[in-house]
C-alpha cells in the first residue's frame, strides 16, 4: 500500500477518553475511530490485523474439524424465550421491535440460534459429533464500554459450538478447542494464562478462560507460584495458608451480651477500640436475591453474608451459592435499615428473618462480635446455632495473594497464589444439555431413545485480542506488532521522495517484496525523514527499510527491526533476501 494514496492519518495526541496505552496507540495510529460509546470504525490497518488473526483462527479450527457458518445478527425473541434468557440476560441484550411489532434482539451470543439450527438437522447419533463456528459482529449493551476495542458494545467474536452424543464426546471436543486456543494465542506470541473461570449466565460446568497478562486487564487472576494452577479471582478457592483464624478447639460458650459502640461503624475502628484483630471480627453484608427477572417486581429479597473483618465478599461465589444467574446487588443503606432496623455498621446476623450465609473462614469462630441490629450497638460472645442459625456455610470470600494453591495443597506442596491482571481473550465452556433440553434438541441413540445433545461453546474476542496484543507489546515510541498479526510486514520509509533515483529504488524494492509475499507499506509521502521515522515507530511494523539518497550512493539501505531497534546496513539489491532471512529469524522467535 502506498501511503500517499491511502486513507491513513496518524495523530500526535490520543483522544481524551483513551486511558490505556493500547487504546491511545490504536487511536494515534489511525486504526480505530470512535463513532459512539463502544462503537468504532476499524481503519484499514486495524482491519488488516483483524483479518490476519481471523486467518490464524480459521486455520487452527478447520484443522480440528470445525466448520464455518454464519448466523444472523438480528434474532427473534421466541428463541431466547425458549431458554428464558430473554429475561435472564437483562439489559445487556439490545431489544427492539420491527415494523410488524415483533420482538427481536441483536446477537450478543448465539447458543439459541445455533441450537435451533442443528435441532432441525441432527436426528440420530450418526449425525454427531459436529462443531460449527462463525466469525461475526456481536452487540452487547455494555454498561460501561471503555478502553477502545477492549470493551466495546459492538465487537467481533469468533464463536464455536460443539454437539455430541454424550459427555465423553463433549469433553473431547472441549479439549480440541482448548488446544486450538492454545495454538492460536501461542502463534500470536502472547504471554497468556489459561485459568479456571465462572460460567456466567451462559451456563455449564467446566470452563476455562484464556487471559493475556497486562496491567490494564480488567480481570484479576490468581496464579500458583509453584504449579500450573491458575484461576480467575471470581472462582479462585480461598484457602488460608496458616491455621484457621481462631482456635479450632471450642472454648466454653459465654453468654451473649449487647454493648454500646457509638461512633464505631467500620471494622477498623471497632478493631482498634476493642483490641481484637480485624480478622477475628465478623462483618455482615447485605444483598438482594431479586435478580430483576420480572421488571414489575421491585421488591428487595435480602440475604445476609457474614465473613471475617479483613475479607471481602466475592460476588460470583455468592451468586453461585445462591443459585442466581447474575451476581446479587448490594442493598443500599436505606434498604439495610429497612431490613434489619439499623444502619450499616451496626448490623449483624442475630434475629434476622431472612437467610444468613457464612463464609467458611469464620465457621470455627466462637464468642465473636457482631452488630446488634440496633444503631450504635454490638453483641459480644455470639455463637453459631445458639444465637443464630447459618442457612449455609460456603467459600464466599475473595482469594488473596499468598493463599494456598488448592492443587498443591492436595499433594502436600506449599504453592501459593500470586496475583496478576489479565485481559480475557478467549473462553471455552462445556455446556452439557442446558440449551438442548430447553430447546428440545435431541437425537436418537442406537437403541432409538430420544436424548438431548451434549453441547460446548467456545469464544474468542477477535477485536479485543488485537488490542490486547498491542497492550502487551508496545514501547515509548509506539506499537511493536507481533509478526503474525502486523497489518504490514515491512514498512519502507522513502527518505528523499523528491529524488527520482530514490523513488525508483523504493518502488523496485516495494514490488519485489510484494512479489515475495510480504505485505508492504510504502511511505512515499513528501514528509521529512524525522516525521516518517516517528510514524514508522508508532505504527510498529516488524521491519522497516530506510531508503535514501545518502545510502543509495553507496548502494546501501538500512533494515531496522522494530522490536530491538537494531539496524542492518545491506546492499540495496540484497534487501529482499535479507528481509526474508530476518523474517525467518523473527518467525522462529530468534529475533522476535
Ligand atoms: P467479559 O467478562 O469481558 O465481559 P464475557 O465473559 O462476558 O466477557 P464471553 O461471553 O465469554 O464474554 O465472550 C467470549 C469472548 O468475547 C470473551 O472472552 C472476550 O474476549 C470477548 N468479549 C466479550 N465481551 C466483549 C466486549 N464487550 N468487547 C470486546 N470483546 C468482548
Ligand atoms: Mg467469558
Amino acid at each position: 500500500m502506498r501511503w500517499s494514496k491511502a486513507h491513513l492519518f496518524t495523530l500526535k495526541d490520543a483522544p481524551n477518553d483513551a486511558e490505556i496505552p493500547s487504546h491511545k496507540l490504536m487511536s494515534r495510529a489511525g486504526m480505530i475511530k470512535k463513532v459512539g460509546p463502544g462503537l468504532y470504525t476499524y481503519g484499514n490497518l486495524a482491519l488488516r490485523s483483524i483479518r490476519k488473526l481471523e486467518r490464524i483462527i480459521r486455520e487452527e479450527l478447520n484443522k480440528r474439524g470445525a466448520q464455518e457458518v454464519l448466523m444472523p445478527m438480528v434474532q427473534p425473541a421466541e428463541l431466547w424465550q425458549e431458554t428464558n434468557r430473554w429475561k435472564e440476560m437483562g439489559d445487556g441484550l439490545l431489544k427492539f421491535k420491527n415494523r410488524n411489532g415483533h420482538d427481536f434482539c441483536l446477537g450478543a451470543t448465539h447458543e439459541e440460534v445455533i441450537t435451533d439450527y442443528v435441532r432441525n438437522d441432527i436426528k440420530s447419533y450418526r449425525d454427531l459429533p459436529a462443531n460449527l463456528y462463525q466469525i461475526q459482529t456481536k452487540y452487547r449493551d455494555e454498561i460501561r464500554p471503555r478502553f477502545g476495542l477492549m470493551r466495546g458494545r459492538e465487537f467481533i467474536m469468533k464463536d464455536a459450538y460443539s454437539f455430541d452424543a454424550d459427555e465423553k464426546g463433549a469433553l473431547i471436543n472441549y479439549d480440541l478447542m482448548y488446544d486450538a486456543y492454545k495454538a492460536i494465542f501461542t502463534r500470536l506470541g502472547l504471554d497468556f494464562r489459561i485459568v479456571e473461570a465462572d460460567a456466567g449466565n451462559i451456563g455449564g460446568s467446566k470452563t476455562h478462560e484464556f487471559q493475556v497478562l497486562a496491567e490494564a486487564g480488567e480481570d484479576h487472576l490468581m496464579v500458583c507460584d509453584t504449579c500450573d494452577f491458575a484461576a480467575n479471582v471470581e472462582v479462585a478457592p480461598a484457602k488460608s495458608v496458616s491455621s484457621p483464624k481462631m482456635a479450632t478447639t471450642k472454648p466454653p460458650l459465654l453468654p451473649m451480651e449487647a454493648f454500646e459502640t457509638k461512633g464505631l461503624k467500620s471494622i477498623g475502628t471497632l478493631s482498634k477500640s476493642l483490641g481484637i484483630p480485624e480478622n477475628q471480627l465478623v462483618k455482615t453484608m447485605f444483598f438482594s436475591m431479586n435478580e430483576g427477572a420480572d421488571p414489575a417486581d421491585k421488591s428487595v429479597k435480602p440475604v445476609a453474608v457474614c465473613l471475617a473483618g479483613d475479607d471481602e465478599v466475592n460476588p460470583v461465589k455468592l451468586k453461585n451459592a445462591l443459585g442466581m444467574s447474575n451476581p446479587p446487588l448490594m442493598l443500599t443503606d436505606q434498604e439495610v435499615k429497612d431490613a434489619t432496623g439499623a444502619w450499616p455498621g451496626s448490623c449483624g446476623p442475630v434475629g434476622l428473618k431472612f437467610p444468613v450465609y457464612i463464609d467458611t473462614a469464620i465457621q470455627h469462630f466462637s464468642n465473636f462480635v457482631v452488630g446488634a441490629n440496633k444503631d450504635a450497638e454490638h453483641f459480644r460472645n455470639v455463637n453459631f446455632d445458639r444465637d443464630f442459625k447459618a442457612t449455609k456455610s460456603a467459600d464466599l470470600r475473595l482469594a488473596k495473594t499468598g493463599m494456598a494453591c488448592p492443587t498443591c495443597a492436595k499433594v502436600g506442596r506449599t504453592g501459593a497464589y500470586k496475583s496478576f491482571r489479565g485481559i480475557e481473550v478467549g473462553h471455552v465452556f462445556y455446556l452439557g444439555t442446558k440449551y438442548s433440553k430447553a430447546m428440545h434438541a435431541t437425537y436418537l441413540t442406537a437403541e432409538g431413545t430420544p436424548t438431548p445433545i451434549e453441547m460446548g461453546c467456545y469464544g474468542i474476542g477477535v477485536s479485543r485480542t488485537v488490542q490486547a496484543a498491542i497492550e502487551q507489546s508496545h514501547d515509548a515510541d509506539g506499537i511493536v506488532w507481533p509478526h503474525g498479526i502486523a497489518p504490514f510486514d515491512v514498512h519502507i520509509a522513502v527518505l528523499d521522495p523528491d529524488q527520482e533515483e530514490v523513488r525508483q529504488s523504493a518502488e523496485v524494492l516495494y514490488r519485489d517484496l510484494e512479489s515475495h509475499g510480504f505485505d508492504v507499506l510504502l511511505d512515499d509521502r513528501s514528509e521529512r525523514a524525522g516525521v516518517k521515522f516517528k510514524d514508522a515507530d508508532l505504527l510498529g511494523m516488524p521491519v522497516r527499510v530506510n531508503i535514501g539518497a545518502r545510502g543509495l550512493k553507496e548502494g546501501i539501505v538500512e533494515l531496522v527491526t522494530r522490536k530491538t531497534k537494531t539496524v542492518d546496513k545491506v546492499k540495496a539489491e540484497e534487501a529482499t533476501e535479507k528481509i526474508a532471512a530476518l523474517f525467518k529469524a523473527i518467525r522462529s522467535g530468534k529475533n522476535a
